[in-house]
């Protein structure tokens, strides 16, 4: 098929527009600069506009660095995570998951239900990362306890917990580090350090599983997950699934 039909038929625009964005050098396939229109591509071929990967079928995956400010939601009042996502047929698109609405950091946009859905199962236990920072204090074995698994006003325990405490001043009463769960109740990080003492005053997940937040993503940012990426994402929840 030829580029520019390749790039409308993945809904990128008009023939014309792609034409001039072909012409800019805003296209490559295969990691080359196109600037013939009319080259043939193949479904397999890697086809880039604008830094952003063009399937035809498939599905897409984006990671966000959310703002704090706005809601993980596809519809609300106010700001949504949506309102930074700028993408043909952006309508089937939605968020993975769910962070607060003054929490930043990695959050998964897609089109694949059945990728979303089991990324959140409770049956799978996919580690996220979160970096820290809250008032008060620590309690001296926190990350023990973290470790052992807490109590935050639920019947169970949450899971084993990993608390790493990068800054500790007790005479400031501050705390920063980072906690890595692998669950997914409400507020649990907030609730966690609550439990062990302190109130958290900012937070930002880093990481889901093997992704890491691209740090080259300024707030509000976002791109496409890399083939790569995708890869290790679906590997990690073939590796995750646990029936207890
Ligand atoms: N835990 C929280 O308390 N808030 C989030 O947004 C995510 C995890």
């Amino acid at each position: 098929m030829r580029l520019d039909k390749y790039l409308a038929d993945a809904g990128c625009g008009t023939r014309s527009e792609l034409k001039q964005n072909i012409r800019k050098r805003l296209v490559t396939v295969n990691g080359e600069i196109v600037t013939d229109a009319g080259m043939h591509v193949n479904p397999d071929d890697a086809v880039f506009l604008a830094g952003q990967r063009v399937c035809l079928t498939g599905n897409r995956y984006f990671m966000l660095h959310k703002p704090a400010g706005c809601v993980t939601a596809t519809k609300d009042a106010g700001k949504t995570v949506m309102d930074y996502i700028c993408e043909p047929k952006k309508d089937a698109l939605f968020p993975v998951g769910r962070l607060d609405k003054d929490t930043e950091g990695l959050l998964l946009i897609t089109d694949d239900g059945d990728f979303a859905h089991a990324l959140t199962s409770p049956r799978r236990h996919i580690d996220k990362t979160y970096y820290f920072e809250a008032e008060g204090v620590l309690c001296a074995d926190a990350v023990q306890k973290a470790a052992q698994g807490l109590s935050i006003g639920e019947e169970k325990l949450t899971r084993p917990a990993v608390l790493v405490i990068q800054k500790s001043d007790s005479a400031q009463g501050i705390v920063t580090g980072t906690l890595t769960i692998c669950e997914g109740r409400y507020h649990q990080v907030k609730r966690m350090i609550r439990a062990l003492g302190a109130q958290v005053t900012y937070l930002k997940r880093l990481s889901i599983g093997t992704l890491s937040l691209d740090c080259g993503l300024q707030k509000g940012q976002y791109r496409s997950l890399t083939e790569e990426e995708i890869k290790a994402c679906h590997t990690n929840l073939h590796e995750q699934i646990d029936v207890t």
